[in-house]
C-alpha cells in the first residue's frame, strides 16, 4: 500500500495542514454538501477525547507526587497569578480593538430575534467556586468535572509524596509502588495520545470542511467586522502580551510558536481546550522540554480555568452588540465587562461553543439581558451564527496561553530543559510520532 507508506513517512504537521487546506477548499467548492464527512471529524474529537480524564488523573496524580507538597504551592500561585492577569489583559484589548472597529455601529437592531439558544441560565461564580471540591471524586471523574478531578487528583498526588518520604519503610514501599503504577499508566496514554495523533489529518480535514460548507461566503456578510476585530485582538494578545511575557522569562517567542504549534492547531481545529490537552501536554513534554512537575499541573488548570481567546471574544462581542443595539456601552460598562468577562472565562468550560454561553453572563451584568424578542438576543444570535470560525481562534489562543505561562512558571522554576530547544536536539526534529 503505496499511499499508507506515504502516509506515516511524511511530516505529521505537513499532513494536518494539507488537511487544513484540502477540507476548506472542500468546504466553500461543496457547501453543505460536504457534510457526510462530518463523522470523520467526529471520531477525531471523540478519539482526543476519550483520553483526557485518563490522561488528567495519571499525569496529575504522577506530577503532584513528583515533587515536594511546597514546591507544589509556589507552582501554584505563580500559575493562577499569571493565568489571572494575563486574562484581564485580554479583555482589555477585546475592548481597545472592539472600540476602534466598532463592529456593529451603525447596525439598530430591533423586533423580535430568532435563535433557539436563548435562556441557557450562566451558572454564579460562588456556586463554580464551591463546586471545585467533589462530593465524590469517582463520579468527578467519570462525568468529566475537570475541576473537581484536578482537586482531587492533586490530593491523592500528595497523599503519595508525603508517604514517599515517610519514616516507615513499608509505608514508603507501598507509596512507590503506587506511584509507579500510575507512572506506568500515563506513559501508557502517552503512547495512546501518538496513535490518536496519526488519525488527526482526516480528523482535521473533516472538521474544517464542514465549517467551511456550512459557512460558505455567507460567513463573510456583516459579521466580517466581529470577525476580523476578534482575530485583530488575538494576534495583538499574542504579540503584545505573551511575547512580552516570555521575553520576561528569557524564552525566544518565535522558537516557542514554533515548537508548540501542533497543540494551537489542534486546539483551532477541534475547538476545544480540554480536547487538546493530550497533545498539549505531549508538546510541554517533548517540544519544550517542560518537567511533568509542572505541566500536569499548569496545563489541566489551564485548560479550565485560563481562556484568554474566549475573555477578548466577549470583550470584542459585547461591544458588538451594544453598537447593534443602538446602545454603545460607556466607560464604567466597560469596566464592568473587565471583571466579568475575567470570571466568566474562568468559568468556561475548554469545550466548542462554551464561551458563547458565558456571554450571556456578561451581557447580563450590563444590564443587555438576552431575551427571546430583544434585540439583544437578536444581535447574539447574530454572534451564534458564526460561533465556529470565533471558536477556532480563541480556543488556539486559550491553549497558547497556557502553554506560555506553563513554560514560564518552569523556567522560574528551573524546570525548563532548554537543551530540547536546540536545533539539532532530537526534540526539534520533525514531529513525527510512532
Ligand atoms: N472552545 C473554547 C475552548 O475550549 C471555549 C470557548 O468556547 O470559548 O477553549
Amino acid at each position: 500500500m503505496k499511499w499508507l507508506h506515504w502516509y506515516f513517512r511524511t511530516n505529521l504537521l505537513v499532513r494536518i495542514l494539507i488537511g487544513l487546506a484540502a477540507g476548506s477548499l472542500a468546504g466553500i467548492v461543496f457547501g453543505p454538501r460536504i457534510e457526510w464527512v462530518s463523522p470523520l471529524g467526529d471520531v477525531f474529537v471523540r478519539l482526543l477525547k476519550l483520553i483526557v480524564m485518563p490522561v488528567v488523573v495519571f499525569t496529575l496524580i504522577v506530577g503532584a507526587a513528583s515533587i515536594h507538597p511546597a514546591r507544589l504551592g509556589r507552582v501554584g500561585i505563580k500559575a493562577l497569578l499569571l493565568y489571572t492577569l494575563t486574562t484581564g489583559f485580554a479583555v482589555a484589548i477585546g475592548l481597545a480593538v472592539g472600540n476602534v472597529f466598532q463592529p456593529g455601529a451603525g447596525m439598530k437592531l430591533a423586533g423580535s430575534a430568532a435563535g433557539g439558544s436563548m435562556g441557557i441560565a450562566a451558572p454564579s461564580l460562588l456556586q463554580t467556586v464551591l463546586e471545585i471540591v467533589p462530593l465524590n471524586p469517582f463520579k468527578a471523574i467519570t462525568d468529566g468535572n475537570m475541576l473537581q478531578t484536578i482537586f482531587f487528583a492533586i490530593l491523592f498526588g500528595m497523599g503519595v509524596a508525603y508517604l514517599r518520604e515517610s519514616a516507615d519503610p513499608r509505608v514508603r514501599q507501598a507509596a512507590d509502588t503506587v506511584f509507579a503504577f500510575f507512572d506506568g499508566c500515563a506513559e501508557v496514554m502517552y503512547k495512546v495520545v501518538n496513535w490518536i495523533l496519526q488519525y488527526a489529518p482526516i480528523g482535521v480535514f473533516a472538521l474544517i470542511a464542514v465549517v467551511f460548507g456550512q459557512q460558505g461566503p455567507e460567513a463573510f456578510g456583516p459579521l466580517a467586522m466581529v470577525t476580523v476585530s476578534v482575530y485583530a485582538a488575538l494576534l495583538l494578545h499574542l504579540i503584545v502580551v505573551y511575547s512580552g511575557l516570555l521575553v520576561i522569562f528569557r524564552i525566544h517567542p518565535l522558537k516557542f510558536l514554533v515548537r508548540a504549534r501542533e497543540a494551537i492547531v489542534t486546539a483551532f481545529v477541534t475547538r476545544s481546550s480540554g480536547g487538546t490537552l493530550p497533545v498539549s501536554m505531549d508538546v510541554a513534554e517533548n517540544k519544550l522540554g517542560v518537567s511533568k512537575g509542572v505541566y500536569s499541573f499548569t496545563l489541566p488548570l489551564g485548560a479550565t480555568i485560563n481562556m484568554d481567546g474566549t475573555a477578548i471574544y466577549q470583550g470584542v462581542c459585547v461591544l458588538f452588540i451594544g453598537f447593534a443595539v443602538g446602545a454603545p456601552l460607556d466607560f464604567g460598562q466597560q469596566m464592568t465587562v473587565i471583571l466579568t468577562a475575567v470570571l466568566a472565562s474562568i468559568g468556561t468550560a475548554g469545550v466548542p461553543g462554551s464561551g458563547a454561553i458565558m456571554l450571556m453572563m456578561v451581557l447580563n451584568s450590563v444590564g443587555m439581558e438576552v431575551e427571546q424578542g430583544t434585540s439583544v438576543a437578536m444581535a447574539y444570535s447574530m454572534i451564534f451564527g458564526i460561533d465556529a470560525l470565533l471558536d477556532m481562534g480563541r480556543t488556539a489562543l486559550n491553549v497558547t496561553g497556557d502553554l506560555v505561562v506553563t513554560c514560564g512558571v518552569a523556567k522560574v522554576e528551573g524546570e525548563l530543559d532548554e537543551t530540547c530547544w536546540q536545533a539539532d536536539a532530537p526534540g526539534a526534529a520533525a514531529p513525527e510520532v510512532v
